[in-house]
C-alpha cells in the first residue's frame, strides 16, 4: 500500500495533444480514489502515467514521498484492470489468477492458499475450473480483478473496468468492489466516465475536463458545492439545470427573462446580478416544482416562470417533468402523485435555498445553494400560495 502524489503532471502527445495540463493531487494510503470526467478528458492518461505504462512529458509521481519516474509497472507492484479484460482464454480462472504468482516463483501451497482466498472474496470459488472463454463478461471482470488483488499491489488502477457490463450487474459489482476495497485497504484508483459509479464507490474523487482538474473532494462536496456550471452539471443523478437570466431589474421586485418568459426571481439574488443585469442559475431538477398555471403565486423567495410541458416520465416513485420555457428547457424532478398532459401550460418554481448562481463570464460558482439536497430526492418547494 502507499500514498501517491501527483506534481504538476502534464502530458503530451506528440506536439499537438495536451492531454493533461499541471494536474497535482495527492491520494491517501489505503483511499479508494476516482478520477471522473467526460471521454477525452485524460483520465486513462492520468492512471496509465501512474501505473508507470506512460511517462509524464514533465512533472513528478511520488509513491510515499519517493519519486517513481524511472521504475516500471513491476518495480512499483502496480496491478491493473481494463475494461476489456486480458484474460487468457483458454486457461481456467485458477490458472488466470495464480499466473502473476508463478512468474514470481512461489510454492504451489502458498499459491493454492492465496487464490482460494481470493476467490472467495470475490465470489468465483465456484468457477475457478472453468475456462475463461466460457465465462460472461461479469464472471471474467471478477476473475481480472481477482488477479490483480492476488499480488498485494502497492496501488489497484481500475479504468472504467464496470463500463461494459449490463446495468443490474454495474449496480452489484459497484458495491463488491467497494467491500472489497474496504476489506483489504489497498490504495485505488477507478477511472469513470460515470458519476454514479464515482460517487457511489470512492472516498474522494477528480473531476476532469479537457486535461485540466476541475475539482478533488468527496461526492457530497463536490455535489453540494461544486467550484463552476461545468461541475454542477457533469456531477449529479440527474444534470443540474442552466438558466441565463437577461435584463435582470427591480421594479420593485426582482425580475428577469428566461427563455424570452417574464421570470420573478428570488429578492436573495439581488446581490448577484451581474453589471450586465445577467445572472446565470443552477437548480438540481430535485429543487424545481412544477405547478398547473396560476397554481402558485409569485413569492419573494421563490423563482417562478411560465412554460409548458414538453414531457414527463415516470421514473418509478418520482417523476420528471421537461419544461419548455421558449427555446430552453428545464427539468424537474417531483413525487410522482401528480400527472401532467403534454404542452399543458405550467408555472416552474424554485426555492431560492435551492438556486446557485454562477460567474455568466468565467462559469465560477459566486453562490453555493444554501439548501442541500439529496441526489434523486424529490424534494419540493416547501412554500405553495
Ligand atoms: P479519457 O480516458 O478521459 O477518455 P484519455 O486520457 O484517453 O482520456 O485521452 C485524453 C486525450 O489524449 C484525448 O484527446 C485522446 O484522444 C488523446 N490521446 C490519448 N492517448 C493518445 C495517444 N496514444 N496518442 C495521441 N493522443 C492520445
Ligand atoms: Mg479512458
Amino acid at each position: 500500500m502507499a500514498s501517491v502524489t501527483l506534481a504538476n503532471i502534464n502530458k503530451w502527445y506528440g506536439h499537438t495533444v495536451h492531454a493533461v495540463r499541471d494536474v497535482s493531487l495527492t491520494i491517501e494510503d489505503g483511499e479508494f480514489f476516482g478520477l471522473l470526467g467526460p471521454s477525452g478528458s485524460g483520465k486513462t492518461s492520468v492512471l496509465r502515467m501512474l501505473a508507470g505504462l506512460e511517462s509524464a512529458t514533465s512533472g513528478s509521481i511520488l509513491f510515499d514521498g519517493v519519486p517513481v519516474e524511472d521504475k516500471s509497472p513491476q518495480e512499483r507492484n502496480i496491478a491493473m484492470v481494463f475494461e476489456q479484460n486480458a484474460l487468457y482464454p483458454h486457461m481456467t480462472a485458477r490458472q488466470n489468477i495464480s499466473y502473476p504468482l508463478k512468474i514470481r516463483g512461489l510454492s504451489k501451497a502458498n499459491i493454492d492458499a492465496k487464490v482460494a482466498e481470493v476467490a472467495g472474496m470475490l465470489n468465483i470459488a465456484h468457477l475457478i475450473d472453468r475456462r475463461a472463454s466460457q465465462m460472461s463478461g461479469g464472471q471474467q471482470q471478477r476473475v481480472a480483478i481477482a488477479r490483480a488483488l492476488v499480488r498485494d499491489p502497492n496501488l489497484l488502477c481500475l479504468d472504467e473496468p464496470i463500463a461494459h457490463l449490463d446495468t443490474l450487474l454495474r449496480a452489484r459489482l459497484r458495491g463488491e468492489l467497494k467491500r472489497l476495497q474496504r476489506s483489504l485497504g489497498t490504495t485505488s484508483v477507478i477511472v469513470t466516465h460515470d458519476p454514479i459509479e464515482a460517487m457511489t464507490m470512492t472516498d474522494r474523487l477528480a473531476v476532469m475536463r479537457d486535461g485540466i482538474l476541475q475539482q478533488v473532494g468527496t461526492a457530497d462536496e463536490i455535489h453540494s458545492r461544486p467550484v463552476n456550471a461545468f461541475v454542477a452539471q457533469f456531477f449529479g443523478l440527474h444534470s443540474i439545470n442552466l438558466m441565463s437570466i437577461e435584463g435582470v431589474v427591480e421594479l420593485p421586485r426582482l425580475m428577469g427573462r428566461f427563455g424570452g418568459e417574464t421570470t420573478h426571481l428570488p429578492t436573495a439574488l439581488r446581490p448577484n446580478v451581474s453589471s450586465d443585469a445577467k445572472l446565470l442559475l443552477g437548480c438540481r431538477p430535485s429543487g424545481l416544482d412544477v405547478r398547473r398555471a396560476g397554481e402558485a403565486k409569485p413569492s419573494a423567495d421563490m423563482l417562478q416562470v411560465r412554460g409548458k410541458v414538453y414531457v414527463s416520465e415516470q421514473l418509478g416513485d418520482s417523476l420528471l417533468v421537461t419544461v419548455q420555457i421558449g427555446p430552453d428547457t428545464v427539468q424537474a424532478l417531483i413525487p410522482n402523485d401528480r400527472k401532467f398532459g403534454i404542452d399543458e401550460p405550467v408555472d416552474v418554481l424554485a426555492d431560492e435555498a435551492a438556486l446557485y448562481v454562477f460567474d455568466p463570464k468565467t462559469q465560477g460558482t459566486v453562490r453555493f445553494a444554501p439548501r442541500t439536497i439529496s441526489p434523486g430526492l424529490g424534494n419540493p418547494p416547501a412554500v405553495y400560495a
